[in-house]
């Protein structure tokens, strides 16, 4: 059994004692064979010394059992690490940021307390999966909907703190902007209800977010202040169709009119779901090293070159779908003004794609080519590659993931700086993806890095990775979610006046976990006891 950094032996067989009185022995796990199944799948340090582990996990049933752990750590001093459904593959799966931690497994706690159809909420336990709130609907008949990232299996709760990202409309697709309401054990074990949750017998816990006084529920996101044990999130009412239609330009410059309709057409909530935009002749220069150069250059001959090829060969540089939500005549309707609008770029061709009307039929559903834009959760995205989307060798990715300005501008810079990077580090460690709009009025940039079992690669993933971090900052870009590799890197370029949001960050920390017994390091945020400098 390998024991938490700075707990003797006697110590630690002593805490692991008190976690079994609280929730059985059956539920705290000290051997090497258990405690392996919390190693993070998609670890950049794969059998390397450095590698994130825990030393046991325990896993409660209830928030009382929450803060009888959470006291116990602070006795002993137990560094903790609670996880959800601990699935956040990418993003360190369910290993700590601090190896030696112990892993707080919620998983048990997976009570769907709530449902309301007619107010469109829920209010669920950390353990409730996509899977699982999505069954209790349907064999409720109840006319809403969830919004699930691509995989699934993982939970409302621990997606949401994550900041995770979805596919139908807004505020649904931002899984933090749906949340309402928080219950939270903080680390020094008291038990608090954010917003209206505070005031006992009240009647819109999850119906209004602010309650009275500071709005705190934020602080409690990407942080290590609280465990949090009940989440209220927003569902969205079942629409009655679904349409959406591709958009195809074909010169360089046209992505900067293509995103200015975009920003119109999202902000004014003529269409507010998230879009998938690409560029066609990217995928076409993979096999075309000439191609390739001509992306990466601001040459015009070379900018000539491709709209040439584009046009040609009639591969359109951008291409864009756009998903609309509601009754049927307004769907419609709003697909044939954007049609309208978007003609303006000369050129331009707008493809209809799918159409829906709900109820849809299981035939349907079996069918349907991405189940999360209807809010259906899947585990189709593992189906691409073994272990992860890109390739079936790879022992799995991570993304580099900064957000630049919803501008077409923006696009074409960043996709050059970024390129020019991973051209001096070397192509093979990553694949720079078209960006993402999981947010309004900005954009996700996605490099996926491939993680292998080969320690020579994974350095060179590691090195890129800092080496993109940095070099987003020096253009004003920074990153929206991370690795637990990278938190502190990612974390210290919001540097502002000295670094003046982490230390408030820290003061926070001081006060709710003086003993820093909860997530050390997550987002960058240390104890006092670990900050170094
Ligand atoms: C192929 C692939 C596709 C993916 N696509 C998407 C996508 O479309 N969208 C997306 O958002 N993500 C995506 N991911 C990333 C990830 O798989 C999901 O975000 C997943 O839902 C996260 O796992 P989880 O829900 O089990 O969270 P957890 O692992 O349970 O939680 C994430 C982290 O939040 C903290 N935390 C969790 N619960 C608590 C709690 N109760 N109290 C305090 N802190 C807590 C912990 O630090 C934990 O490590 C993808 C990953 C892969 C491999």
């Amino acid at each position: 059994m390998s024991v938490p950094p700075g707990v003797s032996e006697r110590d630690f067989q002593r805490a692991v004692a008190r976690f079994e009185s609280v929730v059985g022995a059956e539920w705290v796990f000290t051997s090497d064979e258990d405690v392996a199944l919390y190693r993070d799948a998609y670890s950049p340090f794969v059998g390397e010394a450095q590698e994130k582990v825990a030393s046991a996990a325990v896993a409660p049933q209830s928030a009382e059992q929450v803060q009888e752990i959470v006291r116990i750590a602070n006795e002993f001093r137990i560094p903790l690490y609670p996880i959800s459904t601990g699935r956040n593959l990418g993003y360190g799966g369910s290993a700590p940021v601090l190896s030696g931690s112990v892993v707080l497994d919620l998983k048990r706690m997976n009570r769907i307390l709530e449902v309301d159809e007619r107010n469109a909420y829920a209010l669920v336990e950390p353990g409730v999966s996509y899977f699982d709130l999505y069954r209790h609907i349907e064999e409720r008949g109840l006319k809403l909907w969830i919004d699930c990232p691509d995989p699934g299996w993982g939970s409302v709760i621990g997606n949401a703190l994550d900041h995770g990202v979805g596919y139908t409309m807004n505020p649904y697709r931002d899984h933090w902007g749906a949340q309402c309401g928080l219950e939270v054990v903080t680390g020094d074990g008291e038990l608090v209800r954010t917003g209206m949750g505070a005031l006992p017998g009240s009647r819109t816990w999850q119906q209004f977010k602010y309650g009275f006084g500071p709005y705190l529920d934020g602080i409690f996101s990407q942080s290590n202040f609280g465990v949090v044990t009940k989440m209220g999130v927003w569902l969205m009412p079942q629409p009655e169709a679904y349409v959406d239609c591709t958009v195809e330009v074909f010169g360089h410059d046209d992505i900067v009119p293509l995103v200015d309709h975009m920003n119109y057409i999202m902000n004014t909530g003529l269409q507010n779901a998230g879009t998938n935009l690409q560029s066609p002749i990217r995928f076409a220069a993979a096999a075309n090293p000439e191609l390739r150069a001509a992306l990466a250059s601001s040459d015009p001959a070379e900018i000539a070159k491709l709209n040439a090829f584009a046009r040609e060969r009639g591969v359109p540089f951008y291409s864009n779908i756009f998903k609309f939500y509601g009754p049927e005549e307004v769907v419609r309707a709003q697909l044939e003004y954007t049609r309208r609008r978007l003609s303006s770029i000369p050129g331009a061709r707008v493809r209809d794609g799918a159409f829906y009307r709900f109820p849809i039929t299981a035939e349907q559903k079996a069918t349907v080519r991405d189940p999360q834009d209807l809010g259906i959760p899947t585990l189709e995205t593992f189906s691409i590659g073994a272990r992860s989307n890109f390739a079936p060798a790879t022992r799995g990715h991570l993304g580099f993931s900064p957000v630049i300005p919803m501008r077409g501008e923006d696009v074409i810079e960043s996709q050059r700086v970024f390129q020019r990077v991973l051209q001096e580090f070397g192509t093979d460690v990553a694949l720079l993806v078209f960006p993402q709009s999981y947010h309004p009025r900005t954009f996700v940039i996605l490099c996926m890095f491939y993680v292998m079992p080969d320690a020579a690669h994974n350095d060179a993933v590691r090195r890129t990775f800092k080496r993109l971090v940095e070099v987003a900052a020096e253009h004003g870009w920074g990153e929206y979610r991370t690795h637990t590799a990278f938190m502190d890197d990612c974390a210290a370029a919001y540097s502002f006046n000295d670094h003046a949001l982490r230390k408030l960050q820290e003061k926070i920390k001081d006060a709710v976990d003086p003993n820093g017994v909860l997530s050390a390091g997550r987002y960058g945020i240390w104890p006092q006891h670990l900050r170094k400098g």
